[in-house]
Formats: C-alpha cells, sequence, structure tokens
C-alpha cells in the first residue's frame, strides 16, 4: 500500500493512488498535561484553540514546514495514515512526504523517523515546489520554465523548475499565519478590540481581499472579540477595505520574494515565466484578488491552481504510482 502525505504547517492532506484525498486535516493536536495523553488530532483539536483551561495544551508540531516537535508530530502522523487507511492493515505502506525545498539533512531525518515510526515500511521525501507543480497539472519534465509559488501558513515557497528539478528557489516566513496576526494587530488598533487567531482567519477567509474593493463591492463582517479598554465583551462591523488595508504590508513583503526569484532566474526561463505566468499553490493562494495584486506588481501573470490547497498532496500521489519516472525527483528515502 502506497500513501502519500503534505505534512503541511497548518493542513495535513492524505493521498491515496486511485482513491485520491483521503482526509484533509489541521495539524494541531491537543494534550491533556496531566496524564500526558492526546486528546484530539486535526480538526477537533484546531476547535479547542483559545478554549482550553490550563491543563489542556494545543500543538501545532511543525513550524515553517518542518517538524518543530517531533513526538507530537509523530503521533499526528501515526494518528493520521490510521485513519486514513482504516484498521485493518496487513501491510506495512510505504509513504511519500513532502517537504519544503530548503531542508536541512537534520530536518529531513526527523520526517523519515517519524514515518517509520509511525507505521512505515518506507518513507520517501519529495520537494514540495515540485509536489506541487505536479499536484497543479505543470508538466515539471518539459525544459520550459515554471514558476510556482506555494502560500501555506508558516512559510511561502516561490521555486522556478525546469527539467524536473528546482532552478531556483526563495523561501519566506510570511504567509497565512503572519497575515491572521496583521489582521488581529490592526483590528487591535483600530478599533480597540482584541480577537483570537481563529477570528482573525475567518475574517480573512470570508472577506480578505489583496485588492480594495470598489466602494459598492465592498464585504462587511459582523466579528465578536474583547473590548480592550473596557475588557468586555463588543462586536464590531468590519468591511474588507479594513482587511485589505491590514494585510498590505505582508502582501508587499510576499510580491517582493516573487520578484527576487525573478531576478535570479535564468533569461530563457524567465521568458517562459512571462508568457505562461505563475501557478499558486496553498491555502494563501485562495485569498481573494492576490493573483490580480501580484500580476500588477510583479507584472508577470498569477493563476491560482485548481483545488490549490491539495497539490501537495496530490503530486505525493502522482510520484507514488510513477516512482520509475520520478526517480531523480526523490531526495531522499530509508
Ligand atoms: P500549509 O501547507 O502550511 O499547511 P496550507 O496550504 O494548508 O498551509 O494553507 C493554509 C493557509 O491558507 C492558512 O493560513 C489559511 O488561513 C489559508 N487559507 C485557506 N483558505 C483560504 C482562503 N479562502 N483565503 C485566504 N487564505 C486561506
Ligand atoms: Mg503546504
Amino acid at each position: 500500500m502506497k500513501i502519500g502525505i503534505d505534512l503541511g504547517t497548518c493542513n495535513s492532506v492524505v493521498f491515496i493512488p486511485n482513491k485520491g484525498v483521503v482526509l484533509q486535516e489541521p495539524s494541531v493536536v491537543a494534550v491533556a498535561l496531566a496524564e500526558n495523553k492526546i486528546m484530539a488530532v486535526g480538526r477537533r483539536a484546531k476547535e479547542m484553540m483559545g478554549r482550553t483551561p490550563d491543563n489542556i495544551r494545543i500543538y501545532r508540531p511543525l513550524k515553517d514546514g518542518v517538524i518543530a516537535d517531533f513526538k507530537v508530530a509523530q503521533a499526528m502522523l501515526k494518528f493520521f495514515i490510521d485513519k486514513a487507511t482504516g484498521s485493518f492493515r496487513f501491510f506495512k505502506p510505504e509513504l511519500m512526504v513532502g517537504v519544503p525545498a530548503g531542508i536541512t539533512s537534520t530536518e529531513k531525518r526527523a520526517v523519515i523517523e517519524a514515518g517509520l515510526n509511525a507505521g512505515a515500511r518506507e518513507v520517501y521525501l519529495a520537494k514540495e515546489p515540485i509536489l506541487a507543480a505536479i499536484g497543479a497539472g505543470i508538466p515539471i519534465d518539459s525544459c520550459s520554465g515554471n514558476m510556482i509559488v506555494d502560500i501555506g501558513g508558516g512559510t511561502t515557497e516561490a521555486a522556478v523548475i525546469s527539467l524536473g528539478g528546482i532552478v531556483n528557489f526563495h523561501s519566506i516566513r510570511v504567509a497565512g499565519d503572519k497575515i491572521d496576526l496583521a489582521i488581529s494587530d490592526f483590528i487591535k488598533k483600530k478599533y480597540n478590540l482584541a480577537i483570537g487567531e481563529q477570528t482573525a482567519e475567518e475574517i480573512k477567509i470570508n472577506i480578505g481581499t489583496a485588492l480594495p474593493d470598489k466602494e459598492k463591492e465592498e464585504q462587511n463582517m459582523e466579528i465578536r472579540g474583547r473590548d480592550v479598554v473596557m475588557g468586555l465583551p463588543k462586536n464590531i462591523i468590519i468591511s474588507s477595505n479594513d482587511v485589505c488595508e491590514a494585510m498590505s504590508d505582508i502582501l508587499t513583503e510576499l510580491t517582493q520574494a516573487i520578484k527576487s526569484v525573478l531576478r535570479n532566474t535564468p533569461p530563457e526561463l524567465s521568458a517562459d515565466i512571462i508568457s505562461k505566468g505563475m501557478i499558486l499553490t496553498g491555502g494563501g493562494a485562495l485569498l481573494r484578488n492576490l493573483p490580480q495584486l501580484i500580476e500588477k506588481s510583479v507584472g508577470v501573470p498569477a493563476v491560482a491552481a485548481e483545488e490549490a490547497l491539495l497539490c501537495v498532496a496530490k503530486g505525493t500521489g502522482s510520484m507514488l504510482s510513477n516512482l520509475d519516472m520520478y526517480k531523480k525527483s526523490i531526495m531522499s528515502k530509508k
């Protein structure tokens, strides 16, 4: 049995060849501290965020795309594999895991180790930009250049791919989480209202926009938080253009990173990219008007991939189904 997994900072997605995506859950674990026992994993654990008493702790065991808390990450991986494959599993599965392009060898070893301890027979690793490209349907083996920008929770990775390999890439620790933080900071400053991480994320997903909406098209959302002066619960209404303003500095950092990759791209490949445009993947690609903002500030067309949240996982599935064909893209195995 073969299992592909996108072990993301925010979300984990499991893909089984011939079946498709079988699991998509937040990479979150709730631990009962007294018993040192896992209480919940995934969606159920995420729902507890910001609402826990002090004997329960919420972990996000991945940071910037790599394992930050080994024990918890391993337990989470095991939970996802078991849930995705069911309890009747006679053979140890082969596992393909997506990892950031800039991963160190120590960080790689941690992923392999966690996979083996979680019950895999063999663990293959491949770079996320390559997997994202495959999952987005880009023919990575062609000698024409392709640019992929994966915007996740912790990191944004922009990479230029040609002939099945990464020609150059740039990774920054600016992505969804920082956007959420910028939104809650903005609301605190402008409205004296403290809101939680989850509320900030909901605002971004519901009404966020990378370019200001025209006056008539502005969207509003009622949010609830705590008044920082009075200390009491309060509701306010915020507009999509508030959110746009809140995010604008972060989005500038993001477009700068994309520009810096393009500046370091050999001219033949940049010509390909300008004519084809870049593909955005990861949850951040779903931010309203982000492709338009990138196109406007970078001068290269951008489109969000179909099912942007699933591209890396789909890529792991295709690679597993064609291990021979992708031999040279598989980084290491054990
Ligand atoms: P990771 O690979 O780091 O786990 P994902 O690719 O799963 O990350 O993307 C998660 C990020 O995408 C989160 O910050 C989430 O808030 C954001 N996201 C998800 N859907 C949307 C949306 N519709 N608009 C904007 N951001 C979104
Ligand atoms: Mg990701």
